[in-house]
């Protein structure tokens, strides 16, 4: 088998960096003689919001940041999880507040979501670290605390970072606009300096666009949808993609036909994923720091 493509090891990064959280979570902790805190809001039934949930939980123990679960009916009212929201934001010993997604359909993401602190928004999904993001902010003007940008596309410019490779003036092309991965990454890329291109359902010839990409961030939720002859020879490719198939998780890229084309390529599983939860520890001690 040809093996071209050098694999970027999110697992062992991800591990790196939690390696190097635990002992500045250890300095804070001793220094303020108390423990850092991460409340994590969990509404309904969600299997999947639940692996997630218990796996973040796990990597809080692993780098000494203390969890607190609150485990919420469904058909919790949305005054309830308001009243929940304020008391943590008034809460000392919480340093970051995390709302599992998604929410049952009768709660308003948008309007929980504005609820949290922003200074505790580990997330960083509140309007006013998604602004501090797009004006290239780190630290808020008005409040002085550090912006918290999101988790995913921090860990994907962690991964892009790790290859070494330089990224100022590259062509980076993005596919997917969400909120969550497309739009926040792009603006980062475009920080550090490429020439961003955001493609999504209604780009016309994407191939065409996506075979320019120095940097080719995939993050549309289909499964193997990024052929190799769709993929610029030596270039980096980051996979954001999860699709659960007949038991086994698939990526948005064709990893065997572009890992024969890419430079550098992320697997999946074991690329971004790890690196998500890495951000999330990262932006809790952040959010302690302020
Ligand atoms: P989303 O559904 O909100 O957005 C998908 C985007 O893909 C949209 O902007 C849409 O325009 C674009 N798209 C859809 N079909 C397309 C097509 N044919 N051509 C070009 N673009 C197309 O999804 P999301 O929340 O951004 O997540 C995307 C994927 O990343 C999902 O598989 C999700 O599970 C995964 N994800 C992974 C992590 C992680 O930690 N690894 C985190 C977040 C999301």
């Amino acid at each position: 088998m040809n093996t071209k493509g050098i694999i970027i090891d999110g697992k062992l990064i991800s591990q790196k960096i939690k390696d190097e959280l635990r002992l500045k979570v250890q300095q804070h902790n001793n220094k303020h003689d108390t423990q850092i805190g991460l409340a994590v809001v969990l509404v309904g039934e969600n299997q999947a919001s639940q692996v997630y949930v218990r796996n973040k939980v796990k990597a809080c123990d692993q780098v000494g940041i203390k969890s607190f679960v609150h485990k919420l009916d469904e058909t919790i009212s949305a005054d309830e999880v308001t009243s929940l929201i304020k008391e943590l934001n008034n809460n000392p010993n919480i340093n970051g507040i995390l709302i599992q997604l998604p929410l049952p359909k009768h709660l308003n993401e948008d309007k929980i979501l504005a609820l949290v602190d922003p200074s505790k928004d580990v997330d960083g999904f509140h309007i006013h670290n998604a602004a501090g993001l797009f004006l290239g902010h780190h630290i808020s003007q008005s409040t002085q605390t550090p912006i918290l940008y999101p988790c995913t596309p921090s860990g994907i410019i962690e991964l892009v970072k790790s290859t070494g490779e330089s990224i100022e003036g590259k062509h980076a092309v993005v596919i997917g606009r969400s909120n969550i991965v497309g739009k926040p990454v792009a603006m980062m890329l475009l920080s550090l300096g490429c020439t961003v291109t955001i493609c999504h359902s209604k780009t016309k010839d994407l191939p065409s666009i996506t075979k320019q990409a120095d940097i080719l961030v995939v993050a549309i939720g289909r499964k193997e949808f990024i052929s190799g002859d769709m993929v610029k020879p030596g270039s980096i490719v980051i996979d954001v993609g999860i699709n659960r198939h007949e038991g086994k998780i698939y990526g948005d890229v064709n990893f065997d036909q572009a890992k024969q084309i890419a430079k550098h390529i992320t697997p999946v599983p074991g690329g971004v994923g790890p690196m998500t939860i890495a951000m999330l520890l990262s932006n809790t001690l952040k959010a302690s720091e302020k």
